[in-house]
């Protein structure tokens, strides 16, 4: 491995060096998983911040990526995804270790993360503008040029799949960008810059920066030397950077929280909601923006599925991710505290615990999945994102109400179908006002079909064919052919 990791002390990807930052400060990252000190990281300050700004833009003008002839791009970014693959076994122990997701799910992010670079790198040579015609006295054509500097920044529950997932399409199209790594789990993406060194990728184009959101974020989304945006992460922040991108005046790209409903008809496959509520509420530890965090159910079949959805949270085995468990632990004791508080504030404005309820008695920061039946659906507990293994169970009558009901938040992420009348899945689907609708499976779909929020749930989309136009400014060309 090259020194992005020395003596314990993990370090900034910088214009191609591995650095230590400024002022010798440092962020210590612990194991969710025992609460114990895994490593620490060295945080880059204003002067690192400057360094990778300057050699971001001078690697756009002297046009390492977007001069480069752009099937050599593509094929630099394949190069990118095969060295993914070759740190994924290293890397994946070191976010389970760092996030406590399990080590599958922590394979499956390194593994995501060689996809999009894969599925990118075969669009580098295939932006293609548009001709428009004004007439013989007239050529007229469109080119698609990258933005220049992208700044990208990036939370804790995915660091290294959401990163490839902006990074790919960035780089695709020719943009240079800098990366702002989660405080809390930095470390497993700050090692993609071992894979864009071992690739080749020109000095300064890509630059991975290790620091507080609130400190070196905040710095970096406020520079007039950004030409874009790309935030991924809660409300409060996406509105503090949207604040902060009013005045240079930089378009930015907004992938924020969701509060997901999943609405379960009366002839829905039990079966087929049990599993995709396995993975749509205690995959990651329901630390997932598209979390299913929501399960309106038709009266009929309503007290059969709570009970499941309890046997279920029951029956799932807990425990350290390396063991790759059920349920592994929450990211951290603050994470943990937020996620009790609200459970037990449902509890106590009527909503019935049908399994956990509150954290688990154990090393590391667990909270006992859970299911909260019977919620209001205006409560606090169904309006607001929590981020943990706890869902809220709500009856339906009508198909009406379901709707409402679904759509009844501030956020408009994912929503989810279940039925076997396939007339009612179209026309459910769309009423529903969310960026994607899952049918009869919750998180169909992949890197290819596009992702993104409606309302508070942010705006702008990513994955797909689609994600890349957000990386890229059309320009007209007109051209007076009189003489
Ligand atoms: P967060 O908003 O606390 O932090 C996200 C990132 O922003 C971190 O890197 C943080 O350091 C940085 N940051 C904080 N303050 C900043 C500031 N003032 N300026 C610039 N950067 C700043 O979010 P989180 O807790 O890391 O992540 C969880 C949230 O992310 C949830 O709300 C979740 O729904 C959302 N999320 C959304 C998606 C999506 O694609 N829509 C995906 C994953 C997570």
């Amino acid at each position: 491995m090259s020194s992005f990791l020395q003596d314990g002390l993990a370090r900034n990807f910088l214009a191609g060096e591995w650095v230590e930052g400024d002022g010798g400060k440092r962020i210590a990252v612990e194991d969710p998983g025992t609460g114990r000190h895994v490593a620490d990281c060295a945080l880059a300050g204003e002067e690192s911040l400057a360094r990778a700004l300057e050699a971001a833009r001078a690697s756009f003008e002297r046009g390492d990526l977007a001069g480069m002839q752009p099937s050599k791009r593509g094929q630099l970014m394949q190069r990118i995804a095969a060295e993914i693959r070759g740190i994924a076994d290293e890397g994946a122990e070191l976010l389970c270790r760092e996030s406590g997701k399990s080590l599958s799910a922590a394979h499956d992010e390194f593994e995501e993360a060689a996809q999009y670079f894969e599925y990118y790198g075969g669009m580098a040579d295939k932006i293609e503008g548009k001709s428009i015609p004004l007439g013989p006295d007239y050529a007229d054509f469109t080119v698609y040029e990258p933005y220049g500097v992208s700044a990208q920044i990036v939370p804790w529950n995915f660091p290294v799949s959401i990163a490839a997932r902006s990074l790919a399409p960035a780089m695709a199209a020719g943009n240079s960008v800098i990366i702002k790594s989660p405080e809390l789990d930095p470390m497993a993406l700050a090692m993609l810059g071992v894979a864009l060194e071992r690739a080749e990728v020109p000095a300064g184009a890509v630059s991975i920066l290790n620091g507080i959101g609130s400190e070196l974020g905040a710095r970096l989304v406020e520079s007039s030397a950004v030409d874009q945006i790309v935030f991924t992460g809660s409300v409060p922040t996406g509105q503090a950077i949207l604040r902060a991108a009013a005045s240079p005046v930089t378009p930015a790209l907004m992938e924020l929280g969701g509060k997901s409903a999943a609405v379960a008809f009366e002839d829905a496959n039990l079966d087929t909601l049990m599993s995709s509520l396995q993975s749509g509420i205690f995959y990651n530890a329901g630390q997932v923006c598209s979390a299913m965090s929501r399960v309106l159910v038709h009266r009929s079949i309503y007290d059969e599925a709570v009970e499941r959805a309890a046997a279920l949270a029951n029956g799932l085995s807990v425990g350290h991710g390396l063991e790759n468990p059920g349920l592994t632990p929450v990211i951290s004791a603050r994470q943990l505290d937020g996620i009790e508080t609200l459970t037990a504030t449902a509890r106590q404005s009527g909503a019935r615990a049908a399994s956990g309820g509150a954290r688990l008695e154990r090393e590391g920061y667990f909270m006992a999945p859970t299911i909260l039946a019977d919620v209001d659906p205006s409560a606090r507990v169904a309006q607001e994102e929590i981020f943990g293994p706890v869902t809220c169970f709500t009856p339906f009558d009508t198909e009406a109400e379901a709707i409402a009901m679904a759509n009844g938040t501030e956020f408009g992420l994912v929503a989810g179908v279940f039925t076997r009348d396939l007339a009612r899945a179209h026309r459910v689907a769309n009423r529903l006002r969310a960026g994607q609708v899952f049918v009869n499976e919750w998180f169909a779909g992949g890197i290819s079909t596009p992702f993104g929020g409606v309302g508070k749930s942010g705006f702008g989309r990513e994955k797909g064919l689609e994600a890349l136009y957000n990386y890229v400014r059309t320009k007209n060309i007109a051209i007076s052919l009189k003489g």
